[in-house]
């Protein structure tokens, strides 16, 4: 929980490594990528290759490999062979290794920044501010841990499970990338990671890195393909644990092939927060802290604030001051970096944010978008609210993963207790209060793994990250998220 003062949409952190964002003149990009399997890049089985493509442009960026079901067991047998030395080093080597790549991430980040903007379409002040620099402090915490193991976990004897093999989402790409590989590594285990198919690029970058870091060779391969190349991974019998993120129903899938096998599994799924404003709130600091819910990343965040719940008395003033600061919010070239809300990461979620915009109105909510102008070419969406939504809305129930936001109002706490858990998923929520003890009575009653008070999307290596019910099982992040990969 914090109570720190909301930042603008604009994450300023003073990060002096931080790229020039305009600058893609440095960027190495191949036209074409191959499968990182045992520290080289090797052409697929199958020779076949699918198109990445930025988001903003529609321009195609570079062929990526697909990998079938004989590289993923090259991959696995591989990272089976390098398991032997690897968890046998002590884990100060293992720690030198992991360090040397989060400072190697640090010197690329301009690369690594750029990189993601360009395949993802988030805003580069985004990339360049929170994913990058997020995701080599989560190397560098999970180094600190590497040598010190029997001190996190006493009298519990922990050892590394064997081979997790990793599947990410395309909303953190990097980052994602790099809350699997640094714990699974510090705990001595090796990696058969697949990026998502829109974004695999800053994936393919960090396989170059690792190359470079001296990692022994198979400690971790880094996989690309589609859907039945992380089935593939799933199905494989020689892997011992699967790590997950992504949606709810490749989730059901994956604990449907994994049950029956003795795979440890941890889930990361969807989810649809509640965020909750109190009439006693900051309602300044609160309505910035509704936009960055909500439109921070194009709303393709799982834990994303994207059901407000506003107190009846408040309700008229806090849209009215929401409804100012939309029409403020510049939505465009991602590349440019006073661009709030950038491309919709593909033209199919694109597609499925304009169903659920229409679904809401056909609902009977009533829409509000701001005016702003959005590019001809490029997969773009206005900033959306929808005022009047009532709980069986399928906009309220349902995870749109784009920049909308549905508005309830409520009168009393139990009120909006009940409607804040009445949904099927429980990642997070927000609370903005000027009472502390009404914080407490809420963090203890919402059934969310993550809170926040007075803040949104604060994300830190340290502290867990996960969900209850259907947004998946087990943590990352933190202690929790290194006792994932031990067996103890
Ligand atoms: P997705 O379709 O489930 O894809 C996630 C990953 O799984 C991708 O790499 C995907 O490959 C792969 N995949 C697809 N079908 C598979 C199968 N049958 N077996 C194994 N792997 C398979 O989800 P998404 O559209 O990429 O991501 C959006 C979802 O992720 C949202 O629901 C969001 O809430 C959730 N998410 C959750 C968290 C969290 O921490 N809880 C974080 C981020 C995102 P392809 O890309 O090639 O299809
Ligand atoms: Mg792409």
């Amino acid at each position: 929980m914090s109570t720190t003062k909301e930042p603008k949409l604009n994450f300023n952190s003073a990060w002096d490594l931080a790229p020039a964002p305009e600058d893609t003149k440095h960027i190495s990009l191949k036209k074409q990528y191959d499968l990182f399997i045992n520290g080289e890049f090797v052409k697929p089985n199958s020779k076949k290759y699918f198109a990445t493509y930025n988001p903003a442009t529609e321009e195609k960026i570079a062929d990526v490999a697909e990998a079938d079901e004989k590289d993923v067991d090259k991959a696995v047998k591989a990272a089976r062979s390098a398991f032997g030395k690897w968890s046998k080093l002590t884990g100060k080597e293992r720690g030198k290794y992991i360090y040397r790549i989060a400072r190697l991430m640090q010197e690329r980040a301009r690369e690594f920044a750029v990189i993601e903007t360009m395949d993802g379409g988030k805003s580069i002040r985004e990339s360049r501010d929170i994913d990058v620099p997020l995701a080599a402090n989560h190397f560098f915490y999970y180094a600190g841990w590497a040598d010190k193991l029997e001190y996190a976990f006493p009298n519990k004897n922990p050892k590394p499970l064997g081979i997790a093999g990793q599947i990410i989402p395309w909303n953190f790409p990097l980052l994602m990338a790099a809350w699997k590989i640094a714990p699974a590594l510090a705990a001595g285990n090796t990696v058969v990671l697949k990026p998502a198919e829109t974004t695999p690029l800053t994936a393919l970058k960090l396989a170059e890195l690792i190359r470079d870091s001296g990692l022994p060779n198979g400690v971790v391969n880094i996989i690309t393909g589609a859907g039945k190349t992380g089935a593939a991974i799933v199905n494989h019998p020689d892997i011992n644990k699967i790590a997950f993120t992504g949606s709810t129903d490749v989730g059901k899938l994956i604990q449907r092939s994994v049950s029956g096998t003795d795979k440890k599994l941890t889930l990361e799924l969807g989810g649809k927060a509640a965020n909750i404003i109190f009439d006693d709130a900051p309602l300044d600091q609160a309505v910035e802290g509704i936009i960055n819910g909500i439109f921070f990343n194009q709303g393709h965040v799982c834990c994303a604030g994207s059901r407000l719940f506003v107190q009846e008395s408040v309700a008229d003033l806090v849209i009215r001051k929401l409804k100012d600061r939309m029409q403020t919010l510049r939505v465009g070239d991602p590349m440019d970096k006073n661009t709030d809300i950038g491309a919709i990461n593909s033209k199919e979620q694109l597609g499925k944010i304009n169903d659920y915009i229409k679904i809401g109105k056909d609902e009977g909510a009533e829409m509000y978008q701001s005016t702003c102008v959005i590019p001809k070419k490029g997969y773009f969406c206005r900033p959306t609210i929808f005022l009047n939504a009532t709980q069986s809305h399928r906009i309220v129930q349902e995870e749109i993963f784009g920049p909308v936001l549905t508005i309830q109002t409520f009168r009393t706490i139990e009120e909006v207790i009940e409607k804040a858990n009445n949904i099927p998923y429980g990642l997070s929520a927000g609370v903005w209060t000027d009472k502390g003890s009404k914080i407490f009575n809420l963090t203890t009653k919402l059934k969310a793994g993550v809170i926040w008070a007075n803040t949104y999307n604060k994300f830190d290596p340290t502290s867990p990250f996960g969900g209850y019910k259907e947004s998946g099982f087990g943590r990352e992040g933190g202690l929790h998220g290194l006792s994932a990969y031990l067996d103890m």
